[in-house]
C-alpha cells in the first residue's frame, strides 16, 4: 500500500485546522498589538477559545472534550502560533502537557474530577522548574512532605506559562530528597489551595502576552489522592510529558515561521523599490524560496514526530530534532522576513518584528537547544 506524504492531511483534519486558523484570522489578529503591549490575554478571548473546542482536543466525548488525535493538538498550535504565538503556548501547554498528563496518569476519580472542567472553562498549567533548577530538571527542590492524610508543599516554581489564568497547575516535587530523582513526584493543586499564592510575572521579550509567573507554596496542604501517577514516579510523568510536549512546541515555531513568511510574501509583493515590486528582485525571491524551504522541512519534522507518536511508534529523537529544527528555521524566518520589510520590519507598526521576538523562545523552553542536541547525541551514540 503506498503511504501519503506526511504533510496530506484527511478531510477531517483539514476542517479542523481551517476552522481553527479562520478563528485565529478573525477573532486573535485584531488583538494581537494590544494583547503584545498590555502583556495580557483577555480572559473573553480564552472563553472563545474554550467554545471553538481547542481546549479539549484529545479530552475523550465522555468528558466533553474533542476526542481528537496529538496530531490535531500540534494542527491547532500552528494554526493558533501562524497569529499570535503567546496564544499558541497557552493552547499548547494546555493540550500537549496538562490534558496530555491527566489522560496518561491521572486516576478514574481524577479523570471525572478534572477533565470536564478543562474541556469547559479551567486552563491548565505546568510546573517543573524553580531558580535554581532549569535544565537540570530534576534538581528541584520544592519539597512535599507528608502529614496525616495531607501533603504539604514549600517551594517556589519559576516560569510557570499560563500561571495567571491557570485553574489547576501540575506541579513537581521531592518527597524524599536523598532519593534523588525517585523522590520527584506530581501533584494536582488547585488554584486558591491555601498556602498557594502567585507571585511575579515576567515581563518578557517575546510571547509577552502568555503569562510566566513565579509559584509559591508556603504550607500548602493539599489531599493525598492529589498526587498524579504514583509518589515517587513524577519523574516519569515529566520525562514523557516533556518528550511529548516539545513536538507542540515545535508546532509553534512551525506557525511563527509561517505567519513571517505569509507576511513577507504579501509585502514584497506591494513593496516598490527601483520601479518594480522588491518581489520581482531574483535577491529576494531566492530568500524567500529558502525560507520556504526550510519551513517545508521543519514542518515535515514535526509532523513525523508527532504521527509517530500517535501511532506509539518511538519518537524521542525525532521529538528533540523537531523542536531543534522548527525553532532555528523559525528565527531565521522571522528574521528575514524583518529584513525584507527594510525599515518596516523593525517597527511596531508592522506586525513581523513581534514575530522575530517570539521566535527566541523555542531554543529555550521546554528544554534547550543544547538538551535536544544532547538528546539526540545520546540517541547517536548509545
Ligand atoms: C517564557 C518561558 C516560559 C516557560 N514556561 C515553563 C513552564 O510552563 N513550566 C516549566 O516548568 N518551565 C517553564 N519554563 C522554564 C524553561 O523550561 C527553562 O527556562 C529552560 O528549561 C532552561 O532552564 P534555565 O532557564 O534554568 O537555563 P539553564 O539550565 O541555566 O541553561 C543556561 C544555558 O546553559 C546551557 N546548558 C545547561 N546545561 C547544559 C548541558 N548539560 N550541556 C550543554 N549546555 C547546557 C543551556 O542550553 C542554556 O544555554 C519557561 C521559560 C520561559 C523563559
Amino acid at each position: 500500500m503506498t503511504q501519503p506524504a506526511l504533510t496530506t492531511l484527511s478531510d477531517d483534519e483539514v476542517l479542523f485546522r481551517d476552522s481553527v486558523y479562520e478563528f485565529a484570522d478573525r477573532d486573535i489578529r485584531p488583538l494581537v498589538r494590544q494583547m503584545d503591549d498590555e502583556a495580557k490575554v483577555p480572559r473573553d478571548l480564552i472563553d472563545r477559545l474554550f467554545d471553538l473546542g481547542v481546549m479539549s482536543i484529545e479530552i475523550p466525548d465522555e468528558f466533553g472534550g474533542g476526542g481528537a488525535t496529538f496530531f490535531h493538538s500540534v494542527l491547532a498550535v500552528e494554526a493558533v502560533s501562524r497569529v499570535d504565538p503567546s496564544i499558541g503556548v497557552l493552547v499548547d501547554v494546555h493540550n500537549t502537557l496538562v490534558i496530555n498528563a491527566l489522560l496518561r496518569w491521572a486516576n478514574d476519580q481524577q479523570h471525572r474530577a478534572y477533565l470536564p472542567q478543562l474541556a469547559q472553562k479551567s486552563v491548565g498549567a505546568y510546573a517543573l522548574s524553580e531558580a535554581g533548577s532549569g535544565s537540570d530538571a530534576f534538581a528541584l527542590a520544592t519539597r512535599g512532605v507528608e502529614r496525616g492524610d495531607r501533603y504539604v508543599l514549600n517551594g517556589r516554581k519559576l516560569w510557570i506559562t499560563n500561571g495567571n489564568e491557570a485553574d489547576l497547575f501540575i506541579v513537581f516535587a521531592t518527597v524524599n530528597p536523598d532519593a534523588g530523582y525517585r523522590g520527584i513526584t506530581a501533584f494536582l493543586v488547585e488554584r486558591g489551595a491555601s498556602g498557594f499564592t502567585i507571585g511575579k510575572k515576567e515581563d518578557k521579550l517575546g510571547i509577552r502576552a502568555s503569562s510566566t509567573c513565579e509559584l509559591i507554596f508556603e504550607d500548602c496542604a493539599i489531599a493525598r489522592d492529589a498526587v498524579l501517577g504514583e509518589a515517587g514516579k513524577g519523574y516519569k510523568v515529566a520525562i514523557e510529558t516533556l518528550n511529548e510536549g516539545r513536538i507542540g512546541i515545535g508546532a509553534q515555531m512551525l506557525g511563527i515561521a509561517q505567519g513571517a513568511l505569509d507576511h513577507a510574501v504579501r509585502y514584497t509583493k506591494e513593496r516598490k523599490q527601483f520601479g518594480s515590486t522588491i518581489a520581482s528582485f531574483q535577491g529576494v525571491q531566492f530568500q524567500l524560496a529558502r525560507a520556504a524551504t526550510e519551513l517545508e522541512a521543519a514542518r515535515l519534522l514535526v509532523y513525523n514526530a508527532a504521527r509517530l507518536r500517535d501511532a506509539r511508534k518511538p519518537f524521542l529523537q525525532e521529538a528533540a530534532m523537531c523542536k531543534l529544527f522548527a525553532s532555528e528555521v523559525a528565527e531565521r524566518v522571522t528574521s528575514l522576513a524583518v529584513n525584507l520589510f527594510g525599515g518596516n520590519g523593525f517597527v511596531k507598526d508592522y506586525p513581523v518584528e513581534k514575530l522575530f521576538r517570539d521566535a527566541k523562545i523555542g531554543q529555550i523552553y521546554e528544554g534547550t537547544s543544547n538538551l535536544q542536541l544532547q538528546t539526540i547525541a545520546k540517541q547517536l551514540l548509545a
